[in-house]
């Protein structure tokens, strides 16, 4: 049925998407979307995101258990509890970008209002601290520090949490994030100061494209 085939097909776009920018590595990562008020499409354990096909999904039950359905990603309690949590929620991603991941493993600030993009995509970014991946606690932690409003959140020495009303809209936030993120360690290396364009320009910015405030 082609109106089945169209939610795999956004992710496996997704997952290409997310390869061809060099953001994946092993079999990290996973990747789910809304299908109903009571299910969502994840990618299955063990799957490498840049080589999905149709056969590496399954539905779960947003009032499942932790490990059910068996064959999903062993980080699905992540997804469900974000669901569970935010209906306005379309998409869920979970990737350990390369930069991003360098990010989490230190305490580096990550100030948003560097350039336009990231001012207007990431909003204010939630940080959790190490819990073991898999784990419910986990998943409450980040639900939790996604809140109401949020859309970013960076798993200490793990990676970070993008959600989105669309895959695409999830998607950006990784991208913009691992930009700032590279932007700001490299910075450092180089021993330069990062000017900000400060919170009245970030309103200003907000208002002209109609995003509502965060945080
Ligand atoms: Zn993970």
């Amino acid at each position: 049925m082609p109106v089945e085939l169209v939610p795999h097909q956004s992710l496996i776009a997704l997952g290409r998407l997310a390869g061809s920018r060099g953001y994946l590595w092993g079999t990290g990562g996973n990747l789910s979307l809304r299908r109903s008020e009571s299910h969502f499409l994840i990618t299955m354990r063990g799957t490498a995101l840049d080589q999905l096909d149709s056969q590496d999904f399954v539905l779960a039950p947003l009032q499942g258990e932790r490990d059910e359905p068996p064959e999903a990603s062993t980080e699905i309690q992540l997804h469900r509890r974000i669901y569970q949590a935010r209906p306005d929620v379309r998409c869920v991603i979970h990737l350990s970008p390369f930069y991003t991941t360098l990010v989490a493993c230190t305490d580096l600030e990550l100030p948003t209002d560097i350039v336009p993009e990231t001012a207007l995509y990431l909003g204010e970014i939630a940080r959790v601290p190490y819990i073991q991946p898999g784990t419910d606690e986990l998943a409450r932690a980040v639900a939790e520090a996604l809140g109401k409003e949020r859309s970013v959140v960076i798993m200490a020495n793990h990676g970070v949490v993008t959600v989105g009303e669309s895959p695409l809209d999830a998607f950006r936030r990784v991208e913009v994030l691992e930009f700032l993120c590279r932007m700001v360690v490299t910075a450092r290396s180089a021993g330069l100061e990062l000017h900000r364009i400060g919170p009245d320009a970030v309103a200003s910015l907000r208002r002209s494209y109609g995003v509502k405030a965060r945080g």
